[in-house]
C-alpha cells in the first residue's frame, strides 16, 4: 500500500501490526462516534444532522456507481417499525481492484466505526460485512477487529451508554464475481445462490430478507468517521465540486510501483502515474483502463490530459468505476487483452439472462479466434452487433460490463483488430 495519505485518519499507519483498536484510538479513532452520541445539552448529533454532514461532504459511493452516499442514506424509511439492515460490500472482485482488502487489512476499525455511524443515521440495528471469499487473512483480521470493538462497548446494546444499539457481523463469501452486485450479494447473504434480482424493488425498500437495506462499499464507510470529525465541507474541499474528498486508486499493470494510492479526486492522471513510478521499463504509455476492467479503455493521449474524478473520466468516454487503473504500455496487444477480459465475463456470467449468458460467450469466442489467427472479415461488425445487443438488455450490469470493453477497444484500437484478421498476426512488434 503506497500513497499520499491526504486524510490520514482514514488510511493511516499502514505498516506492521498497528491495525488494532488501541492504535486506531490513538489516531483519533472512534472520536466521531463519541461526537455524535455525546449526551447533554447542545452536544451530540441527530441522525438528520449526520446525514446532512455526509451530503455536504459530496461523498459518492466508492464501489463503482458513484451514487451520492448522503442521498442514499436519506432513502432509508427510518421511522418504519420493521427490522432494517446495513450491509458493507467488501466483495471486491473487479479485475485490477485491490483497495478494499487493504483497508480491511490495515484499518478495519475505520470501516466498523463508519458502519456504526451509518446505522445510527438510518435507525438500523443489524449489519453485515460481506467479504470476498478468496481473501482469508483479511476476513480473520476483520473478525478480530469486531471482537475488539464489542469488548470496548462500541458494538452491541446501548453503545457508549446511548440508546443506539448495533450488532455487526462478518460474512465470508465464496469468491463469485457476481456477488459484488448488490442484490446477488443479498441473495448470497441469505444463503441462496448468488444471482442478481430484478430491480425495482430496490434494496432500500426490499433488501435483505425482504426488509429495507442500505448497502455501501468498504471505502465509502471508511471515509465516514473522518467526515464526521472534520466536517463535510473539509472533506469536499479535499477534492473538487461534485467529486468530494480523496479516492484510493489501485495502480496495476505496466507501472514501476504497482499498489494502492490515495489521492484527492481531481488529481491529474499524469501525477498519479508519476507516483507509481511511471511506465515500467521507461516504455511508452499505450492505453489505460481507468476504472476496473468493466470501464472502456482510453488511449494514452486522452489519459495524459484528464483528471482522476467521476466527471472528467465520464466526459472522456469511460468511467471511474472501482478505481482500478490498468496501465498498458506499448508492448501490449489489445486483441490479447480483450481476449482475456472477454473470457473473464463469460466465465463469471450467472446465466440468468440470455443476452449475457450467450452474448458473453460469443464475444469471447470471436475475440479468441481473431487472436489465434482465424478471424473473419465480418467479425468486427458482428462484435459490434453482439455488444450492442447485450447493452441495456440484462438484469444486472454484468452484461454491460462485458460489452463496454469491446466497444472501447474497437473505438480506439480498431486497426489492431483489422491487422489481426488480415495478416493473422499481431501489429505490436515483439519485445524481448
Ligand atoms: Fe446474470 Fe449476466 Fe443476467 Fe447479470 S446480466 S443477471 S450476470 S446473466
Amino acid at each position: 500500500f503506497h500513497g499520499r495519505h491526504v486524510t490520514p485518519q482514514i488510511y493511516a499507519d499502514l505498516d506492521g501490526n498497528n491495525w488494532h483498536l488501541a492504535d486506531y484510538e490513538a489516531r483519533g479513532g472512534y472520536q466521531a462516534l463519541r461526537k455524535i452520541l455525546a449526551q447533554g445539552e447542545g452536544v451530540g448529533m441527530t441522525p438528520d444532522q449526520v446525514i446532512a454532514e455526509v451530503k455536504a461532504s459530496g461523498l459518492r459511493g466508492r464501489g463503482g456507481a458513484g451514487f451520492p452516499t448522503g442521498l442514499k442514506w436519506s432513502f432509508m424509511p427510518r421511522a418504519l417499525p420493521v427490522q432494517k439492515y446495513l450491509v458493507c460490500n467488501s466483495d471486491e472482485g473487479e479485475p485490477g481492484t485491490c483497495k478494499d482488502r487493504d483497508i480491511l487489512r490495515f484499518n478495519p476499525h475505520s470501516v466498523i466505526e463508519g458502519m456504526i455511524i451509518a446505522a445510527y443515521a438510518m435507525g438500523i440495528t443489524v449489519g453485515y460485512n460481506y467479504i470476498h471469499g478468496e481473501i482469508f487473512e483479511v476476513y480473520d483480521r476483520f473478525e478480530e477487529a469486531l471482537r475488539e470493538a464489542r469488548a470496548a462497548g462500541y458494538l452491541g446494546n446501548n453503545i457508549l451508554g446511548s440508546s443506539h444499539t448495533f450488532q455487526l457481523h462478518a460474512h465470508h463469501g465464496f469468491g463469485a464475481y457476481i456477488c459484488g452486485e448488490e442484490t446477488a450479494l443479498l441473495e448470497s447473504l441469505e444463503g441462496k445462490k448468488g444471482q442478481p434480482r430484478f430491480k425495482p424493488p430496490f434494496p432500500a425498500s426490499f433488501g435483505l430478507y425482504g426488509k429495507p437495506t442500505t448497502i455501501n462499499n468498504t471505502e465509502t464507510f471508511g471515509a465516514v468517521p473522518w467526515i464526521i470529525r472534520n466536517g463535510g465541507a473539509a472533506y469536499l474541499a479535499c477534492g473538487k465540486p461534485n467529486n468530494g474528498g480523496t479516492k484510493i486508486f489501485s495502480m496495476v499493470g505496466d507501472v514501476e510501483r504497482p499498489g494502492n494510492y490515495e489521492i484527492p479526486l481531481g488529481t491529474s492522471f499524469a501525477q498519479l502515474l508519476e507516483m507509481a513510478g511511471g511506465v515500467r521499463g521507461g516504455r511508452k504509455l499505450k492505453a489505460v483502463i481507468p476504472g476496473g476492467s468493466s470501464a472502456p479503455v482510453l488511449p494514452a493521449h486522452i489519459m495524459m490530459d484528464i483528471t482522476m474524478d467521476y466527471d472528467a473520466i465520464s466526459k472522456a468516454g469511460s468511467m471511474l468505476g472501482s478505481g482500478a487503473v490498468i496501465v498498458m504500455d506499448e508492448t501490449r496487444c489489445m486483441v490479447k487483452s480483450l481476449q482475456r477480459l472477454s473470457y473473464f465475463y463469460s466465465h463469471e456470467s450467472c446465466g440468468q439472462c440470455t443476452p449475457c449468458r450467450e452474448g458473453t460467450g460469443w464475444l469471447w469466442r470471436m475475440v479468441d479466434r481473431i487472436e489465434n489467427g482465424h478471424g473473419r472479415p465480418d467479425d468486427l461488425a458482428l462484435l459490434d452487433n453482439v455488444a450492442e445487443n447485450i447493452m441495456g438488455r440484462t438484469i444486472c450490469a454484468l452484461g454491460d460490463a462485458a460489452a463496454m470493453p469491446v466497444r472501447g477497444m474497437l473505438k480506439h484500437f480498431r486497426d489492431e483488430f483489422v491487422h489481426h484478421i488480415e495478416h493473422k498476426r499481431c501489429i505490436v512488434p515483439a519485445y524481448v
